[in-house]
């Protein structure tokens, strides 16, 4: 049984490695070097020219792009009138002691201020979701090349998320980005360079998200309306530069620290704690008026392999895990309006909760559709797939699979 469970690995590995140019064959890649061999994509060769370099902080609009500095004309002389903070790199050193106590600007680093006055015009900053005793799910800094195996668990569990993707990351890996749309999952957008925002002049700011929802849409068709800052380093200036560019600014409220590991003195253990506590908090009901978002990762092996550790304790402890949008009940997550989600009580009906085994794996339900159903639909687009269809692994080797990961636990 082993010896013919990997030589179906080995020949879904080899035959699945020929193929780098749909989205796919990407997503039939097993092992994570073999993902994360740097591919050409043709469109987004084409378009290189017209984007900042990869992971440089974008300083200015891109020389000639007419469309962007219209958009920022439009806005440029009602952008608050708010001082760029400290350095890229998050050295607030020099700022801090000036900055007044009373918190003018809602700078989430320094307080963490998600409501700014109501002088300011600027809506909350979304850091729980409305409908109680769920958790709105998701996941920062992807798409991560080697991202293969979560995403398959995701997918086998029936789960979609919000993916808070970074520009520099969609240019590098284009079809692991159309595989979230693919599989029904949300994109947000994480910024191009993944550096502290409030510390850019308005100019880069605005390019910072401008040129990551650009690389989102020229990769995968559509153009999200929602962002998360990185490190949470918002404040009015910026919210307003995003809220300009249809974004609504996500938060969070409990933060796993699972991107800290390592640094900090933060270990696994203390992930562990903070999954555990959050867990304790359901049942403890403190998410009995409004449901919760923490802050997870897609940033490497180890946060993606801790959520799914985390996932069956997760589905067990709230009564709904969903993606933020379907926990806002927003139904057009993107410009595009094509692309629809059901709202949260529609979803919900559709997505029979996940049935947690007593191994610990987790299987979806017998009624729960796995190709119909799907949290998003649409009917055109780059893609050109609907976006539930998402099984790739054909069931018997998911199976396989399973019991070989069993027979390793014991
Ligand atoms: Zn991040």
């Amino acid at each position: 049984m082993l010896s013919l469970l990997l030589g179906a690995l080995a020949l879904t590995g080899a035959a699945s490695a020929q193929d780098r140019t749909t989205e796919s064959g990407e997503a039939a890649i097993t092992d994570p070097s073999t993902e994360c061999t740097a591919y050409a994509y043709a469109p987004v060769t084409a378009a290189k020219a017209n984007f900042p370099e990869i992971w440089t902080p974008v300083t200015a609009i891109y020389p000639n792009d007419t469309a962007a500095y219209a958009k920022f004309t439009a806005m440029n002389a009602s952008i608050p009138d708010i001082s760029p903070k400290g350095t890229m790199a998050g050295d607030f050193s020099n700022f801090t002691p000036t900055y007044p106590a009373t918190d003018p600007d809602c700078w989430w680093t320094y307080h963490q201020c998600t409501t700014p006055s109501a002088a300011s015009g600027l809506s909350p900053d979304v850091a729980s979701v409305p409908e109680p005793r769920t958790l709105g799910y998701g996941f920062d800094d992807g798409p991560n090349c080697s991202h293969n195996a979560f995403y398959d668990y995701l997918t086998e569990n029936e789960q979609k998320a919000t993916m808070f993707y970074i520009g520099s990351n969609v240019m590098d890996w284009p079809l692991e980005a159309q595989r979230a749309v693919a599989d029904g999952h949300q994109i947000c957008v994480h910024t191009w360079s993944h550096r502290y925002m409030t510390s850019f002049s308005n100019e880069g700011a605005f390019g910072e998200l401008y040129y990551t929802m650009q690389a989102i849409k020229l990769v995968t068709g559509v153009t999200p309306t929602c962002w998360r800052p990185p490190f949470g380093d918002v404040d009015n200036r910026i919210r307003y530069i995003a809220s300009q560019l249809g974004l609504e600014t996500i938060l969070w409220k409990y933060d796993s620290n699972d991107w800290k590991v390592g640094t900090d003195g933060i270990t696994a253990q203390d992930v562990q704690q903070n999954y555990d506590n959050l867990i304790a908090n359901v049942s403890g009901g403190l998410f009995d008026t409004q449901g919760a978002i923490m802050l997870t990762h897609e940033l490497n092996n180890y946060t993606m392999q801790v959520a799914m550790d985390n996932y069956p304790a997760l589905a067990r402890a709230f009564d709904h895990i969903v993606p933020i949008a379907v926990a806002q009940n927003k139904t057009t997550p993107y410009v595009e309006t094509n692309y629809t989600f059901q709202n949260f009580a529609s979803y919900i009906a559709n997505h029979t909760n996940a049935t947690v085994v007593s191994d610990g794996s987790v299987s979806a339900s017998a009624g729960a559709s796995a190709v119909s159903g799907g949290s998003g639909s649409q009917s055109t687009g780059a893609i050109g797939k609907s976006a539930g269809v998402a099984l790739r692994v054909p069931a018997s080797l998911a199976l396989g699979l399973v019991v070989l990961g069993a027979a390793l636990c014991l």
